[in-house]
This record gives structure tokens, sequence and C-alpha cells, in this order.
């Protein structure tokens, strides 16, 4: 399984980069975990929108959504121009499709999911878990043929779900929201001591933070969750790979 950060700003994207986006590729099919900001851009240098199976969001809030009224249009424009042949699955989060509109059916399929809906994508297994956020969110874990298993946690706060969810995970991609001196600052977002301990209660293989703050030296990040964490922890960066 490879993952791809597309995007990996909090809130809006830093210059020529993108918020929330990440491309996992196994055996064939191409999975794209929200389309947040910049997202369709930068998705283009790594994999071009005629291969891409479907797309997986977290949540509505614009940070992870907000390129995928673009993202409708270029598969229109793609089918019409006979570029790309099948319809682009989207799975959202709740009912009603989150209250997302979107306008060509023919094009683009919506799947409503929840906590504990299990999916198949290619030969990927994707299962839910509801987080701690402001609207409904789910972290979401892909697993592969071989049974390699990434986390990705979408926004939360602090809460036993995720560290449930995230058992013995190979790679937890998790949001690092804020500075461990903002603690109690909002309950929707993690701190980067948070996210370490929930990596290191849920003994994570490997640990990437993610959904970063617009302020501050983002390595201290890392040095307050690897108080809690031992385990190999890394910023995400745009354009960062992994393979699991
Ligand atoms: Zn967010
Ligand atoms: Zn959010």
């Amino acid at each position: 399984m490879d993952i791809t950060v597309i995007g990996c700003w909090g809130a809006y994207p830093e210059k020529n980069e993108a918020t929330s986006g990440y491309l996992v590729e196994s055996e064939g099919s191409k999975i794209l975990l929200d389309c947040g900001s910049g997202v369709l851009s930068r998705l283009q240098n790594h994999c071009p929108l005629e291969e891409l199976d479907a797309v997986v969001l977290t949540h509505t809030h614009a940070d992870h959504i907000a390129d995928v009224y673009s993202l409708e249009f270029a598969i229109l424009i793609l089918m019409r121009i006979g570029r790309r042949t099948k319809p682009l699955d989207i799975y959202v989060n709740g009912e009603e499709r989150g209250g997302l509109t979107f306008e060509y059916p023919e094009n683009v399929r919506v799947h409503s999911i929840r906590a504990g809906t299990v999916l198949t994508i290619g030969e990927v297994k994707l299962e839910f878990s509801e987080n701690m956020h402001d609207i409904p969110c789910l972290a979401v874990k892909l697993t592969s043929r071989e049974g390699k298993t990434l986390v990705y946690s979408g926004d939360t706060g602090y809460c036993q779900a995720i560290i449930d969810f995230s058992r013995n995970v190979d790679v937890l991609l998790i949001e690092s929201s804020f500075y461990d001196w903002q603690a109690g600052i909002m309950k929707w977002h993690l701190t980067a001591g948070e996210a370490g301990r929930i990596a290191a209660l849920a003994g994570a293989g490997q640990t990437i933070l993610t959904h970063f703050p617009h302020y501050g030296e983002l390595n201290q990040l890392v040095a307050e969750a690897s108080r809690h964490y031992a385990g190999q922890i890394r910023l995400a960066h745009c354009g960062m790979q992994i393979n699991i």
C-alpha cells in the first residue's frame, strides 16, 4: 500500500500547497482520502484523474472538501471527451450526502458511510469509526490484501474511540492541530502531545503527524508527541510517500 500526502495543512493551504488530501494506492486501486483546498491541482502530480477510483470524505468541513465540486467537473469533462470511462465513487459521511449537492449523478456516484460501514474498493477494505468533532467526522482504516493497515484520523478531539480503532495499526496518520501549550483551547482537535498519547496507547507501528497549524515551529510537534510515543514519528509534507 502506497500512501502519498497531497496536502497536510489545517484550515487553509500555505502557498502552492493544500489542506487535507491523501492518495492511497494498492493493488491497482487509487483512493483519495479527503479533498481539501489545493488538493485537485496537486493530486494530478501523482494520479491522472482518469485513474482515480474513489474519494472518501471524512466530514464536510471546508478544509476537507473544498475541491470536491471542482473534481466533479473534472470527471464530467473527462467522461464527455472520452478520456475517462467510468463514474467516480464518492463516499460521504452521513445521511443526505452530508448536505453536499452533486449535480451529475451519471458522472459521480455518491454513497453514504457511517461508523461501522465496511467497504471494499479494489482489494482494499475500509472501515470507519466515529470521532469527537464539532460536526460528525469519521476516522478511516484501510487494510491491504497483505493485511497492512493505515488509519487516517480525520479531525478529532482526544477520545477512546480513536485509540481502540487504531490498535496495532502499521501507520497512524493523525491530526496535530495544536501545540501542547494550547491544550484545552479547542476540544475538537488534538494537540501534538495528545496525538502521541493516542499513538502510544494504540501501539501504532509508525506515526505521521498532519493537519498543521500555520504558526510556530512544526518540529516542536514531533518533540511533543515523542514525549509519549517511542515509535518512529514524522511530520507529513506535501508529496511525502509512505509504503507499507
Ligand atoms: Zn480539518
Ligand atoms: Zn473538521
